[in-house]
């Protein structure tokens, strides 16, 4: 099995991303931030954030980028910590998208570096009418 390298350091583990809290506050930032970016306080503590969210916005690129190929589907998937995640989503031909519908997080590699596999989040729908 290749050695795996996570595509951005401490932005997910075990299956889940990693947020944190402002302590100050409470907002919650993914990826983390330094200093709370809406009141300014610097403690903050590490999250585990839920899984499942719901698709707030999308696009679906036809132009090649460096690392994924047309057409693909970028989008950004609210999370229950009241956290906006902007990751790729995967298409699948029977579940068009839906502002609003049920996505659920898959870590997974994303492209090959060298014998190295760069590893990352992405989201999928879990989909209405039981089409798993
Ligand atoms: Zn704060």
């Amino acid at each position: 099995m290749p050695e795996q390298i996570p595509v951005r350091e401490g932005t997910f583990r075990d299956g889940s991303l990693l947020a944190n809290k402002c302590r100050a506050c409470g907002q919650t930032f993914f990826p983390k931030a330094d200093l709370c970016l809406s009141c300014s306080h610097d403690v903050l503590d590490e999250v585990v954030l839920g899984r499942q969210g719901v698709l707030y916005s999308w696009t679906i690129a036809h132009m090649p980028a460096s690392r994924f190929m047309p057409p693909y589907a970028m989008g950004y998937v609210d999370l229950p910590e009241g956290v906006r995640v902007f990751a790729p989503l995967i298409m699948e031909e029977n579940r068009p998208f839906r502002t609003g519908m049920d996505m659920g997080l898959v870590i997974e590699p994303l492209w090959i570096e060298g014998d190295r596999e760069v590893v990352g989040y992405k989201f999928r729908s879990l989909g209405e009418g039981g089409a798993s």
